[in-house]
């Protein structure tokens, strides 16, 4: 019938992440940076980073070069502190840095997590 996806589960700890939107980030216990899929805390170096659940809410920000392959990917400031590179479901002329975006679907093994516009977009309102 119908599939939702294919993920499989696993790589993440799946204990109320059914929904498939948990977007875990990482805390050092030392000094409490934020960071994203790092096996060292980038400010001190230490390996003592715990995952935590991301509230998945953050804002677009400024990307450098990027290829083509990469035109929907953009880097996203979480709400957390950390910034994680995602692919942005919107409409091209409506995504540029300081949108709002939401988590609309998480980071699986080797993907990208995948973000929506939190603003209702006009598709006729603007010129
Ligand atoms: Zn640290």
């Amino acid at each position: 019938m119908f599939h939702t996806g294919l993920r499989t589960p696993g790589a993440v700890r799946t204990e109320e992440s059914a929904a498939g939107t948990d977007l875990y980030f990482q805390r050092c216990a030392w000094c409490h940076t934020t960071t994203f899929q790092r096996l060292l805390c980038p400010t001190c170096g230490s390996t003592d980073l715990s995952p935590q659940l991301s509230e998945g809410e953050g804002v677009i920000t400024v990307r450098r070069a990027h290829t083509a392959a990469d035109a929907d990917l953009w880097p996203v400031h979480m709400a957390e502190g950390f910034v994680v590179r995602c692919r942005v479901d919107g409409p091209p002329h409506a995504v540029r840095p300081g949108v709002r975006v939401k988590l609309a679907s998480a980071a699986d093994t080797g993907r990208r997590p995948v973000v929506r516009l939190c603003e209702e977009v006009p598709l006729d309102g603007w010129i």
